[in-house]
């Protein structure tokens, strides 16, 4: 199967945005800004999951936040501050934007203001990505939403958003799941059975671990260089259940 294009990528995610964009908010802007209150952007971040969650085809227990880094979208809330900052701005109105007093004569044309919104929502984002508590198996893959949204397009298949997610056959997964007392890997006892120690440490894994070194040239791999591999051999060898079979005794 062929990866997607950057351009197609783009697009996609564009058509997405501005899917949420009617949908959650249906021309609210037109009237005034939408208020950026605690209630409002929790309720816009968890309309906007969902669609996360398909698009990077995850399952319904990743977080929103690893949701809308794997899909490369804004959270719905920043998105609006962005919209309304730059409809204020147009107006040619000053206007707060996360904390900050932008002005429109600072700008000699919107699209420069733009890209500076773009620049300080973005820097917003990472922050709240990096302090987050969510998704940490997926920030392993993930550390930074700006090389998400510029770098190249990534390719989801069922098996690997379960790798760069967690929440899939791994132990930790299965223990918050209630399916299993421990989150340890059932060959090495120290360790938590987790796409990270698959990739990097285990040896029952020694066979993929190989794969990723031909493809990747190196070893240890880059972490953040595993979502762009196309094989989805390497996934679904990786998100391989060891949970033993039960054995029953004649
Ligand atoms: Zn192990």
């Amino acid at each position: 199967m062929g990866g997607v294009h950057k351009g197609q990528e783009r697009n996609q995610r564009e058509l997405m945005t501005r899917a949420y964009w009617e949908f959650l908010v249906h021309g609210e802007q037109l009237q005034a800004p939408i208020p950026s209150t605690k209630e409002n952007n929790r309720q816009y971040l968890s309309a906007q999951a969902p669609f996360n969650r398909i698009l990077s085809k995850c399952y319904a227990s990743v977080s929103k936040e690893a949701a809308a880094v794997l899909a490369g979208i804004f959270p719905m809330d920043i998105e609006i501050q962005m919209r309304n900052c730059l409809s204020e701005i147009k107006h040619g109105r000053n206007v707060l934007f996360f904390d900050e007093q932008i002005t429109p004569q600072t700008f000699d044309s919107i699209a420069h203001c733009k890209e500076y919104v773009r620049l300080r929502a973005l820097d917003c984002w990472q922050n709240r990505w990096e302090t987050s508590t969510k998704g940490r198996i997926s920030f392993e893959f993930f550390p930074d939403v700006f090389h998400r949204l510029e770098g190249p397009p990534i390719t989801f298949s069922h098996h690997k958003s379960q790798v760069l997610t967690g929440h899939g056959n791994f132990g930790i997964h299965q223990l918050r799941l209630g399916k299993s007392e421990i989150s340890l890997c059932p060959n090495c006892p120290d360790f938590d059975d987790d796409p990270v120690h698959r990739i990097l440490e285990c040896p029952l894994f020694g066979e993929v671990q190989e794969q990723i070194r031909e493809i990747n040239g190196t070893w240890p791999p880059d972490l953040t260089q595993v979502p762009f591999i196309d094989n989805d051999e390497v996934f679904s060898a990786l998100s391989l259940d060891l949970t033993p079979p039960d054995v029953t005794l004649e």
